[in-house]
């Protein structure tokens, strides 16, 4: 480290060139992937979307995958398929991504917001048993950051009361709890392949399930609730170009383009993964002997794959806000982001009713939370140059 004053109390910038939290990493086999479905007959539909939801279970040991638009209706068609309907309520994180939440709103349903465990930032359990009624159908636990969330509470939640288990594993792609891969714990796991995520489609979602039934349904609500299976329909098929709509969906496919794509990059989630946690590894290194900061505690079980890096300030032993800690690592060329606002505070749940102190952990974690970059295609140099940053910052401004 050449120089230790930050460059936010007049140093020399770490770097010039900015670094993000998050970004994909594209190779020439990802685009002749997509370049051959562009040669072919199918744009959407194709083989391409069979082949990669074949890959999934294969990788996940699920017994069927289907893949959508995003993992938004990835969200909503699994919350179709468990039947959730107006006047049920769904338990999930404040600490998530809205849609983790809106899906329950899409049925009509009342999304219900627990508190999370104040040092591995999962939804806790024990909150969420104390919010279960009559009226909840399902719990959507997240696995924030890519740690699994506490899935064997939830199962034994699910069973005792009879509820499905929605796992919002947008960001857990790769990693393992307990041994077996996230994908086969739950009743439905949703992955999405958003660029910032581990495996990028452009676009691009799933839902991984072992129920047949269930499969079935989400393969309906795939496709605007259309089926052209006889067993589903009311009428005698009229001829082989016949189907009938049984349900309310919307178009929530996905084209070929990007289920290629899906499936070129999950060819390179072990190197993917390796890498995550290679950078994990030394940042926890490094950050865990700065008394300024906390690192996320893992789950018990949780054999990780990261998505998101969180660095939390420790208000006892550092003396800047996380609003100055974000312009201190600006300043350094690093651009931070922050995962989440409580999604209760958001103005549009503000507006359903929802209030402020609902949840306490997760209102004083989203004061102290920054994630850091975090990405497959980091060099050394980039890793280095965040724990300079993060380092000379911690030390100067500590306490
Ligand atoms: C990204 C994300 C989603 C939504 O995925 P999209 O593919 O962007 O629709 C849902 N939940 C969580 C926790 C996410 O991070």
């Amino acid at each position: 480290m050449q120089n230790t004053t930050p460059a936010y109390a007049g140093g020399t910038p770490v770097r010039t060139e900015k670094i993000y939290y998050a970004h994909q990493m594209i190779d020439q086999a990802d685009i002749d992937a997509v370049a051959a479905v562009m040669r072919s007959d199918f744009l959407t539909a194709g083989p391409a979307i069979e082949e990669t939801e074949k890959k999934l279970c294969e990788l996940t040991g699920a017994k069927y995958a289907v893949l959508c638009a995003n993992g938004t209706a990835a969200l909503h068609i699994a919350c179709l398929a468990a039947g959730i309907k107006e006047g049920d309520e769904v338990i999930t994180t404040p600490i998530t991504f809205a849609a983790s939440a809106n899906c329950a709103l899409y049925c009509g349903a009342t999304p219900v917001f627990a508190d999370i465990d104040p040092e591995t930032y999962q939804l806790d359990p024990v909150k969420v048993q104390e919010k279960i009624t009559e009226k909840t159908k399902a719990i959507i636990p997240v696995d924030f950051g890519g740690q699994a969330a506490d899935i064997d509470a939830f199962l034994k939640l699910a069973k005792e009361h009879g509820l499905l288990i929605i796992e919002d594993a947008s960001h857990s792609i790769g990693t393992k709890y307990h041994g077996r891969a996230v994908g086969s714990l739950s009743d439905m796991t949703v992955f999405s392949f958003h660029p910032v995520k581990t495996i990028c489609g452009g676009e691009g979602g799933a839902v991984l399930t072992d129920d047949e039934d269930l499969c079935k349904k989400l393969r309906l609500y795939r496709t605007h609730g259309i089926t052209r299976d006889p067993a589903m329909m009311r009428h005698e098929p009229h001829g082989p170009w016949y189907y009938e709509q049984v349900a309310l969906s919307t178009n929530y496919r996905i084209t070929d383009m990007q289920a290629a794509l899906i499936g070129s990059q999950l060819n390179k989630l072990p190197a993917f993964a390796a890498r995550r946690k290679e950078i994990c590894a030394r940042y926890d290194e490094e950050f865990g002997k700065l008394p300024a900061f906390r690192v996320q505690k893992e789950t018990e079980g949780s054999d990780t794959v990261r998505h998101l890096y969180i660095l939390r300030i420790d208000p006892e032993h550092f003396t800047l806000s996380r609003r100055e800690l974000y312009d201190a690592l600006l300043a350094e060329g690093i651009v931070p982001n922050v995962h989440y606002l409580p999604v209760y505070r958001m103005p549009y749940y503000e507006d359903l009713g929802y209030k402020v102190g609902l949840c306490p952990e997760a209102e004083r974690l989203y004061d102290e939370m920054l994630t850091l970059p975090l990405y497959a295609g980091m060099t050394d140099q980039d890793i280095e140059d965040v724990i300079c940053a993060v380092t000379r910052i911690g030390e100067y401004y500590g306490r």
